[in-house]
């Protein structure tokens, strides 16, 4: 992608408002724009990170359960039937301008917060047979919550992106079974995205949803809103509000700051009794659906990785993530900077462009903020010096290498 065709600029200015370091640095670097309190767009190049991070949790998710997608709009039966609509207390509903004219008690929708209470009558009216079971199906998609305080960029939004995972069993133990997958899937996930060994697995409360402990996927974050409590002795990690009697002051206890990036939930009955929802056993018998969900927040987790992965020049972001793999830089229009961008891309790289006509200083310095891995600058001065000049973004020395050796120096960062 050439910089100059972008239709958006790094702004560089920091929002009155922002107190957050993934709020103030995103901004700035043209990843996302501000459209209210808690209400963001995904810039193009706020856009590719997310569908990088998307595409990573979808390619682990199809290992174990179908993508489909639900709608972010539902009627407000599904919430009664559940109860919900009165106990959820962040939740949006939405009424049509000519029905709340005619002030229709029934012209009430909610804007989904979550998706048990489509996701279950959904699966019921197919009505499956015991055979079956287990049934998991998943999807990547907007969620709406008014949340009472907004101010931590992307990690607490009113509007934002979840991927959510629902499963039907015939028992607690094949539920069981299936829930130590999704953690084990996680772990592969969280891992990939470059935040696999600051992520621990903290017990936490089930809320209203099951009296058992949840699981929540806590990752190091100095700006996190939770606070984990780490046995040393026995690895286990507890969320705060959990956390064994004596726990605060025992030395055999690391505590620490933590950002929640995914939290999953043996909900065993609790959804299946609200709807009435009860499977035919092989012998005629009829019993409950037994079920679990499971959630990752994939625009809280940009936040997160900005939160951690920063310097004070800009964002460093983790390879698989990285908007663009390489960010070139080209000072002079030379042919070698077209050339360049072809080689790159036709080997696969993706490759972000800075064809603007700007000074080498303000060029280098949005590279620094906008982060990409590898930057590479293509001036007559390297041209003379024998090729082009590299640096990595986490590195402070740059050097020369030909235009041959290319590929290789990509491939190996
Ligand atoms: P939290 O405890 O942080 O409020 P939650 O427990 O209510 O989150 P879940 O319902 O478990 O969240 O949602 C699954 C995931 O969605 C969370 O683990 C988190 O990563 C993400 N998430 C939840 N609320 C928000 C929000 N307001 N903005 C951005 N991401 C969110
Ligand atoms: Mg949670």
């Amino acid at each position: 992608m050439k910089m100059s065709k972008m239709g958006v600029r790094p702004e560089k200015t920091t929002p009155r408002d922002a107190e957050a370091i993934n709020q103030k640095l995103l901004i700035q670097a043209g990843f996302i724009h501000q459209e209210m309190a808690g209400v963001y767009t995904f810039l193009p190049l706020g856009l590719r990170v997310l569908n990088k991070i998307e595409n990573i949790v979808r390619k682990h998710m199809d290992k174990i359960g179908s993508e489909l997608l639900m709608p972010s709009l539902s009627s407000k039966e599904n919430w009664n039937t559940s109860g919900r609509l009165k106990t959820i207390d962040v939740l949006f509903k939405a009424c049509a301008a000519n029905e709340v004219s005619l002030a229709k008690s029934d012209a009430e929708y909610v804007l989904c917060p979550t998706h048990e209470d489509v996701v279950t009558p959904l699966v019921q009216g197919y009505n499956p047979s015991y055979k079956d079971f287990p049934i998991s199906v998943y999807h990547i998609q907007t969620k709406f919550r008014n949340e009472p305080r907004v101010k931590s960029g992307l990690m607490r939004c009113r509007e934002f992106r979840m991927k959510d995972l629902y499963s039907f069993h015939t028992d607690e133990l094949d539920l069981k079974r299936y829930y130590d997958e999704v953690k084990k899937v996680y772990q592969e996930i969280f891992e990939e995205i470059g935040i696999g060994k600051d992520t621990v697995i903290a017990l936490a409360s089930g809320g209203d949803f099951t009296k058992d402990y949840s699981h929540e996927f806590q990752t190091r974050c100095e700006n996190g809103e939770d606070t984990i409590y780490l046995n040393k002795t026995t690895g286990v990690a507890y969320n705060k509000e959990v956390k064994p009697e004596g726990a605060d002051t025992s030395p055999n206890f690391e505590v620490f700051n933590a950002a929640e990036v995914g939290n999953i939930f043996p909900l065993g009955t609790k959804f299946s009794k609200a709807f009435g929802y009860e499977y035919t056993d092989k012998d005629g018998n009829k019993k409950p659906v037994i079920t679990g969900s499971y959630g990752i927040g994939t625009s809280r987790l940009m936040g997160v990785l900005v939160e951690k992965f920063h310097d004070d020049k800009g964002i460093v972001w983790p390879k698989n993530v990285s908007p663009f793999g390489v960010h070139l830089i080209d000072l002079q229009q030379t042919d070698e900077a077209e050339k360049i961008y072809e080689l790159l891309t036709k080997e696969g790289v993706d490759v972000l462009w800075d064809d603007r006509e700007m000074s080498a200083g303000e060029k280098f310095a949005d590279a620094d903020l906008i982060g990409c891995p590898i930057r590479i600058l293509v001036s007559s001065r390297s041209i003379q010096n024998g090729g082009i000049e590299v640096k990595l973004r986490n590195e402070t020395e740059s050097k020369i290498i030909s235009i041959d050796r290319l590929m290789d120096f990509v491939k190996n960062v």
